[in-house]
């Protein structure tokens, strides 16, 4: 800890912060995660799994992973500071002007890179949102946040349930089955939703009638003026049943999409 110097805080949540930091005797920038380590062993050893996993990552569209260390009951997590911020602050920030759709394709396509990496090393992240997905100041998009996320065994799916971000949650999630890989597609839908519409595809007054649409797969139409391929994906991406989903190395490569997505990397 000493060796660091606190900028600001940029995130607080239910696990601790986030702080901006400079190394001492450096201009550089970083980010240091705080988690508090809960006192049960099971628990503490859950928290350190994310600086496990994200230290075995190593891709451009992935956060990049410095170092870590514990202190006081607190596990520290240093990684590169994303100058451009969380993703839905920039939404946010857009008010009611869209993004084009360049823009859109652009980001869209390196979230797939960073998703199809994890998935290729057998890790599902299951908290995919706009909020856990950052921008550089050279519009880089490099997905954060692996306090949630698991290693796959020998089964395809992670067998212990876990419920993300409401918005963002897939039926088969809803409906007490595994988390697998294709409910990390589904969130990633809901993002390339928001950067479409800089809305939720499914939102509702309360929890029934939010978990009723997600279920039933129903969303507000996309605007018109863009491209087909993206309607088409959105609704496959968006497709009830996880089978009928397509995978990250589907889009990447062989959905129709995919042609787009790479034109505009
Ligand atoms: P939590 O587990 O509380 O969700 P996160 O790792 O998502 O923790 O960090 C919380 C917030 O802090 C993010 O939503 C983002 O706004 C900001 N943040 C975290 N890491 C970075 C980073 N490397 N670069 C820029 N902002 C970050
Ligand atoms: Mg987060």
């Amino acid at each position: 800890m000493e060796e660091y110097t606190v900028v600001k805080v940029i995130g607080e949540g239910s696990f601790g912060r986030a702080l901006l930091v400079r190394p001492l005797h450096s201009h550089d920038q970083l980010v240091l995660k705080e988690i508090r380590l809960p006192k049960s062993g099971h628990r503490a050893a859950a928290s350190r799994r994310e600086a496990v996993l994200l230290s075995s990552m190593n891709h451009p569209n992935i956060v990049a992973f410095r170092d870590s260390f514990e202190a006081d009951g607190h596990l520290y997590i240093v990684m590169e500071y994303c100058t451009g911020g969380d993703l839905l602050q920039r939404i946010k920030r857009q008010k009611n002007t869209p993004f084009t759709k360049d823009v859109i394709l652009n980001w869209f396509g390196q979230m797939c890179l960073g998703t199809k990496y994890i998935h290729d090393q057998r890790v599902l992240h299951r908290d995919l949102k706009s909020k856990n997905i950052f921008l550089t100041s050279n519009a880089t998009i490099k997905l954060g946040d692996f306090g949630s996320a698991c290693v796959l065994k020998s089964s395809e799916a992670c067998a212990f349930s876990y419920v993300g971000t409401p918005y963002y949650v897939s039926p088969e999630i809803w409906d007490n089955k595994a988390y697998n890989n294709k409910s990390d597609v589904w969130s990633l839908g809901c993002v390339l939703y928001e950067l479409c519409t800089l809305r939720h595809p499914f939102q509702a007054a309360s929890w029934k009638s939010l978990i009723l649409k997600v279920c039933r797969g129903a969303y507000p139409p996309l605007p018109n003026h863009l491209p087909y391929e993206l309607h088409h994906l959105i609704k496959h991406m968006f497709k009830t049943n996880p089978r009928d989903r397509p995978s990250l190395s589907t889009i990447l490569t062989s959905h129709r999409i995919s042609q787009l997505l790479q034109k505009n990397l």
